[in-house]
């Protein structure tokens, strides 16, 4: 175990690390920014992580846990085994709203400072890039595959409007619908049609009522993907998809059954016939490691931010990184790229994604990190804390 004016001065070597390399980092979020990859369709994304961590002595294993845009940079051999976690898929038509190329910089910039750390006291950084958070949940996909398997720690930056070391994440499914009918002519014949787009509204009318007597974190939304082909003829299909999220899963799967009875009803109501998938993969609730977040908290507190341990607003979604939190201990920080009045996915969130205050929040994102594993490596006592921690929970 180092002094701590030893640790102190490490800490000091690995910020000048990443100042050193901010430009090439810089380019690097923004050359993804530029060109927005849906999940599991990160190829270029992927190409270029891969190719900063490789020039950068990291060993590099692609396509793990047989996804194509999964990969593991590792740096040093065995335990601990700190993990820091990559994102890099955008949303569709809005680009990178989520801010991911942040999340990517971040990661490999904060691991490859740590080099030194490594060098000099043993141990292991890893990056694993884990694709399509968004849209399929990689990490859970992942986690079942055993990618964290030999992981002690895992940590993610993610951009947002505050800086919180602590966040909630709700546990999560999607569901797909379709409803099959009759097409009829809607004038001339409509008693002969079965309207497969009423089945649709009614499901939307009957979860608007279901939603006043649901407890208040859980969540309810979707979007009807068919509605039928022209006003003159009876809808004989229609198609939607849906996220269901609650606060745990006991609760999520009770909420799951209600839900669905929206859409059986209304199938009987109107005589459509109805088909459902619910999701192959579920979001686990996040579960906050605060030894970990009060090591990070005090780290990014010292680069001069204020970084509170939960969120004023209580704002909250969902997060693959949910289902490696109930696995390793993990954080899943929010550092703050623009004002409060912006949201994540939206334009103007996807803009910021982009801009000075997104840089330096990905900057001081991975100072923050690199810090902490610095305290991690170096500091036996403050690893145990942390695993003791979620050995207890
Ligand atoms: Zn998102
Ligand atoms: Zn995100």
């Amino acid at each position: 175990m180092a002094v701590s004016s030893d640790i102190e001065k490490l800490k000091a070597s690995v910020i000048k690390e990443i100042q050193a390399h901010r430009d090439q980092l810089r380019e690097l979020s923004l050359k993804i920014h530029a060109t927005p990859e849906l999940g599991f369709h990160e190829v270029k994304a992927v190409a270029w992580l891969t190719q900063y961590l490789d020039e950068n002595g990291f060993s590099i294993e692609q396509g793990i846990c047989g996804l194509k845009t999964a990969f593991r940079g590792s740096y040093g051999k065995g335990k601990p085994a700190i993990a820091l976690l990559a994102e890099y898929d955008a949303l569709p038509k809005l680009g990178h709203a989520c801010g991911h190329n942040l999340i990517a910089g971040c990661a490999v910039g904060s691991a490859v400072a740590t080099k030194p750390v490594v060098d000099r006291f043993g141990g292991s950084v890893l990056v694993i890039g884990t694709p399509a958070e968004e849209l399929y949940g990689g990490k859970a996909i992942m986690v079942e595959r055993g990618a964290f398997n030999d992981v002690d720690i895992a940590m993610l930056v993610h951009p947002e409007v505050y800086d919180v070391v602590t966040t909630r994440a709700l546990a999560c499914i999607g569901l797909d619908i379709e409803f099959f009918g009759r097409a009829a002519h809607a004038a001339a014949n409509p008693e002969v049609g079965i309207n497969a787009l009423e089945a649709m509204l009614q499901s939307f009318t009957a979860i608007n009522s279901l939603r006043q007597h649901i407890k208040d974190t859980a969540r309810i939304h979707g979007i009807i993907t068919d509605g039928g082909e022209a006003a003159n003829i009876v809808p004989a299909h229609s198609a939607g998809t849906f996220i269901v999220r609650a606060e745990d899963e006991a609760y999520l799967d009770e909420l799951k059954e209600r839900v669905l009875n929206c859409f059986v009803g209304a199938a009987v109501a109107t005589g459509a016939r109805l088909e459902y998938r619910w999701g192959e993969v579920c979001y686990a609730p996040l579960r906050n490691n605060l030894a970990l977040a009060r090591l990070y908290r005090q780290n990014m507190q010292s680069l001069g931010r204020k970084a509170r341990l939960s969120n004023p607003t209580k704002g909250f979604g969902s997060t693959d990184m949910g289902n490696v939190s109930q696995v390793v201990p993990s954080i899943h920080p929010h550092i703050a790229i623009a004002t409060k009045e912006v949201s994540t996915h939206s334009p103007e969130f996807a803009a910021a994604a982009a801009s000075d205050a997104g840089i330096k929040g990905m900057l001081d994102g991975a100072k923050a990190l690199a810090m902490t594993v610095c305290d991690l490596i170096t500091n036996p006592e403050i690893f145990n804390r942390v695993k003791r921690e979620f050995s207890r929970q």
